[in-house]
């Protein structure tokens, strides 16, 4: 079986797509090449999307040689692509230990946005998701995080324009901290995307140790927080990691957290009909944001097979809105993007764990 054989050879090869441009440096001159030479390749990797050695055509031809034989540049691939009526794009893309998993494109939040995962599957269970239920199948490395940046930037032509990245997609960012702390830097980096850290967003259930880490960092991502409740017993039932990181901490951090001069926290609120949408909820949770520089994004239950909570009505929404918008909360409501592809918040999952098509577009209807 030469093909495996030599698949295999490939794979041991020291992968740039798993390096900033720091451990890049060392690599190329660890192979006896000059050190700036590796951000030439960090911008062919990143800024222009060639990952074969060959096509870096201002390097020389013997490191061209050298590179092909002895390094990689590992890359998610396309698996398939949906497109739903309203623009969003969903991409299946494949890993090379052959796990699959899922980035949307977003075309108007207001801005254009890629909503990326950082886990296969999730351990965080939350009660109305549906990559909870496919428990942790393992954290994504950076440069698997990375790529799916790179990947939809070049299948969509977006790569010298501006977009924004929300790591809404499968996963608990702050449950695979560094390889996602990595990722970004690898983003940021101006040879490469320069994607600025005001386009970044973060969403977390709030794991408040990595959170108080995250207050330190030097890439400070915009913050989105899943809240999602307003008393610990109704929060330990729909998060449960609530029990270990409660409601009253994670608010805490929230006041404490060093958010830039004209910024916000998000904390993101989905609306479950009869669970968690009641005027009570609205008036608790204005008391509860009282102090915190903040703005609160609803999101409607997207209902799927499985889920055994009720999306609300609009008028369900727009009560609760109302509440927190004259208390002069800074609220809005998110559109719902590519349900028909399943492409909408909490529906990522790989297919093989999803029910026939059939049954899906049912549940939705
Ligand atoms: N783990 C992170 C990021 C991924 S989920 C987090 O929890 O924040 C991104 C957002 O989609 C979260 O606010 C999540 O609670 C929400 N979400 C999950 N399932 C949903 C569903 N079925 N309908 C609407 N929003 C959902």
């Amino acid at each position: 079986m030469p093909n495996v054989r030599n698949s295999l050879a490939a794979n041991s090869r020291p992968d740039f797509g798993e390096m900033n441009l720091s451990e890049l440096e060392s690599a190329i001159e660890a192979r006896g090449h000059p050190r700036f030479r590796a951000r030439q390749i960090f911008t062919w990797i990143y800024a222009k999307g060639v990952t074969d050695f060959d096509g870096m055509t201002d390097l020389s031809r013997a490191l061209r040689a050298d590179l092909s034989a002895h390094a990689r540049v590992g890359t998610p691939t396309l698996v398939r692509k949906e497109t739903s009526s309203d623009g969003t794009v969903k991409f299946l893309l494949g890993l090379e230990d052959g796990r699959q998993i899922e980035s949307v494109f977003i075309p108007d939040t207001p801005n254009q946005s890629f909503c990326i995962s950082t886990q296969v599957g999730c351990a965080m269970k939350c009660g109305f998701c549906l990559t909870g239920k496919m428990g942790l199948v393992r954290n994504l490395t950076a440069g698997e995080i990375a790529g799916q940046v790179r990947v939809l930037a070049g299948e969509l032509g977006l790569r010298q324009s501006r977009f924004n990245i929300v790591l809404m997609g499968m996963g608990e960012p702050l449950h695979n901290y560094d390889n996602t702390m990595k990722a970004l830097e690898m983003l940021h980096d101006e040879h490469g995307l320069a994607v600025s850290p005001r386009r970044v967003t973060l969403s977390t259930v709030g794991v408040l140790p990595a959170l108080e880490r995250l207050a330190t960092e030097p890439f400070m991502p915009n913050l989105a927080i899943s809240l999602h409740a307003t008393t610990e017993d109704q929060r330990d039932a729909l998060v449960p990691v609530n029990r270990k990181y409660g409601l009253a901490d994670i608010l805490e951090a929230a006041r404490r957290f060093p958010i830039k001069r004209r910024s916000r926290i998000t904390f993101e609120y989905v609306l479950l009909g009869g669970v968690n949408d009641t005027p009570e909820d609205a008036r608790r949770l204005v008391r509860l944001l009282g102090n915190i520089r903040c703005k609160v994004n609803l999101i409607p239950l997207n209902e799927a097979a499985g889920i055994s909570f009720r999306r609300p009505s609009d008028e369900e929404v727009d009560r609760f809105a109302a509440i927190l918008a004259s208390a002069r909360v800074t609220v809005s409501v998110r559109k719902s993007r590519g349900r028909d592809i399943r492409a909408a918040c909490g529906q990522l999952i790989v297919e093989g764990l999803r029910r026939s098509p059939a049954q899906t577009a049912a549940a939705l209807l």
